[in-house]
């Protein structure tokens, strides 16, 4: 009965995606959007860079004046002046003369080639002090030499940013090249954090008998920034209605809510209760291991709004892995992202995985990279509660619903959390 009412994850993926949706743009100053994905196309109002300029400090020449230059037979031009990076000049190229130019200085009327310092007798002047209202080229230019082209980075009118895009240091850096202070992105989600039990206990303060501390909140929290969202920590509710309501009430300022607990049988029905009473909510239980009953529906918010609640299992591993399974996805959608998938690699699994109820498991692995490939080792006791098999874990390594063993060697599909040991 239990396990005919299991739904397959991607069925509880595909559930929750379908309430939530793509959150309105903001516009704000370009340095707060990193990570954020763009509202709207971004449109060059310029050429970039808006005038031809040199791409070397030397001499502005006509490169037809130059082509006979030699280290032994040097052509001398005039230098009728010089500009710098920042001016502009009036100065006008014809034959025979030469405007020394610094790196990024719009290049003068006429001129068609920069010379670089090294192909000139400049050194050589200034060390015999002689004039230089001359310059000697020793080597010929072509056509174009040194010339940084108006607009070859980027043109007028041109799409440089596309809707959708996730702004990333370059970005940023080409929004600022087109002089916008500010640009529209999808805003951050907020999400409402609370966990539930009695046995709860915040950080700080002591255990009284028979608590733990709270750790969910912050595992839940630090995700949800991880993902890019603000995560607002509501605090503990107890297992009563009263809490609960209040609490949940507290919360409903928000994108979205994640609880954690007390979706487990034990007290199944005072949050089943609360959140009929506050919402439409559904208790389902996953294909998944770990991964309990998840409870998930839209609460009445203030304003005639509804927002998504999803309530994970209070089980500190099994909290994690639905969050990265349910809520990761959930969150990225309102953020705007449409790619969700982590890096995948196959691995060989350092021991047997056993699979009695036919659930997709994650299990919780450290994956390294060696001479014969990938190598998965489980972080020791894969017990739901057992948190510290999550932090020493880079990866989950999945055994598909249908496999009700995986043995020692076998290579499994594993999902990377992170990989901060470089190994792909
Ligand atoms: P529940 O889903 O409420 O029955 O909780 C399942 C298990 O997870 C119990 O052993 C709880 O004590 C534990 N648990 C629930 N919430 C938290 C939390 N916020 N931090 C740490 N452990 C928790
Ligand atoms: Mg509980």
């Amino acid at each position: 009965m239990y396990k005919h009412n299991m739904i397959p994850v991607e069925e509880a993926l595909e559930r929750i995606l379908s309430t939530v949706s793509v959150l309105q743009p903001e516009t704000k100053p370009i340095l707060n959007c990193v990570g954020q994905v763009l509202a709207g196309d971004v449109v060059a109002a310029f050429d970039i860079p808006p005038h031809d300029n040199s791409a070397m400090d030397g001499f502005a020449v006509l490169a037809g004046d130059t082509s006979r230059a030699s280290q032994e037979q040097p052509v001398y031009l005039n230098v009728i002046g010089e500009v710098a990076a920042g001016y502009t000049s009036s100065l006008r190229l014809t034959g025979g003369k030469a405007v020394r130019i610094m790196t990024g200085a719009p290049l003068p009327t006429g001129a068609d080639a920069v010379v670089q310092f090294e192909n000139t007798d400049e050194t050589e002047r200034k060390r015999d002090k002689k004039p230089l209202a001359i310059i000697g080229i020793v080597e010929p230019a072509v056509r174009g030499l040194n010339i940084r082209l108006r607009g070859e980075d980027i043109q007028h009118g041109q799409i440089v940013l596309r809707k959708g895009a996730t702004l990333y240091p370059a970005d940023i850096g080409v929004l600022a090249s087109l002089g916008l202070a500010q640009a529209a992105v999808i805003r951050r989600p907020v999400i409402s954090v609370l966990s539930t039990g009695d046995e709860l206990c915040p950080v700080g303060q002591a255990l009284g008998a028979g608590q733990i501390y709270d750790s969910n909140t912050y595992t839940i929290a630090a995700n949800i920034t991880m993902c890019g969202g603000i995560a607002r920590i509501i605090g503990i509710g107890r297992d009563t209605l009263a809490s609960l309501e209040d609490k949940i009430n507290h919360g409903l300022d928000a994108d979205m809510l994640i609880t954690s607990g007390g979706v487990s049988k034990g007290d199944y029905d005072v949050v089943k209760d609360v959140l009929a009473k506050m919402g439409t909510v559904s208790f389902w239980t996953v294909r998944m291991k770990p991964g309990k009953p998840i409870a998930f529906g839209t609460l009445k918010a203030p304003g005639g709004r509804e927002i998504p609640h999803l309530g994970l299992p209070g089980n500190p591993v099994s909290s994690m892995t639905t969050f990265e399974r349910f809520a990761r996805p959930a969150i990225l959608t309102m953020l705007g992202k449409t790619a969700f998938a982590r890096p995948t690699v196959l691995a060989a699994i350092d021991q047997d995985i056993a699979n009695d109820d036919g659930r997709r498991v994650y299990a919780r692995v450290h994956v390294s990279k060696t001479a014969g490939g990938w190598q998965a080792s489980l972080t020791g006791p894969q017990g739901s509660g057992i948190l510290t098999s999550m932090s020493a874990a880079n990866g989950l390594a999945i055994v598909p619903e249908d496999c009700p063993l995986a043995r020692a060697g076998d290579r499994l599909s594993i999902q990377l959390l992170d990989n901060a040991e470089g190994i792909i």
